[in-house]
């Protein structure tokens, strides 16, 4: 991968349980899909009711996270371990994100505005997850979840580094 000049952020759409899933996760993707490591460059996850940060592939690696707009060449990948669709993440899960979200974009650096998520990916390739079809399915996934505060996150992160 070049520099990166994007943080994209996802969900696992897996609920987070006591155990750590990570690897569970990271085996799927080696093992059923067959690729060379977990798609993410870092993972964020409540191991024992204590907030980990998880090791995903190297950042020099290209992602396997998100083809859309070509992030995957493009982004730093981090998946937060839960299912936003149904509950939104806690604040110190949000917070926690934050933090590692600073210190990635003061490394390369990158802006405020190029954290997005997912779903941001697919409205920038034309795929509106807004959309509903007629079969009643949306038009591209909801990822990092409907009830994810992506846009405070992105103010958080605009209001420390301008
Ligand atoms: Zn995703």
């Amino acid at each position: 991968m070049n520099r990166p000049e994007y943080i994209v952020i996802h969900h696992s759409l897996t609920k987070d349980g006591s155990v750590k899933d990570w690897e569970a996760i990271r085996k799927y993707h080696v093992g059923t899909n067959g690729w060379t490591d977990i798609g993410y460059h870092y993972g964020i996850e409540r191991v024992n009711g204590v907030l980990t940060t998880q090791m995903g592939r190297p950042v020099f690696m290209a992602g396997a996270h998100t083809k859309e707009a070509g992030m995957n060449q493009r982004s730093i990948g981090i998946c937060v371990v839960g299912n936003f669709d149904v509950a939104p993440p806690d604040w110190e899960t949000v917070g926690y994100l934050r933090d590692l979200c600073y210190a990635i974009m003061a490394n390369y650096p990158i802006p405020a505005q190029n954290v997005i998520g997912h779903r941001d990916a697919g409205l920038m390739a034309g795929f509106d997850w807004r959309k509903i079809g007629p079969t009643g399915v949306r038009e591209f996934k909801t990822c990092p979840g409907i009830l994810f505060p992506l846009h405070g996150l992105q103010i958080e992160l605009k209001g420390v580094l301008t």
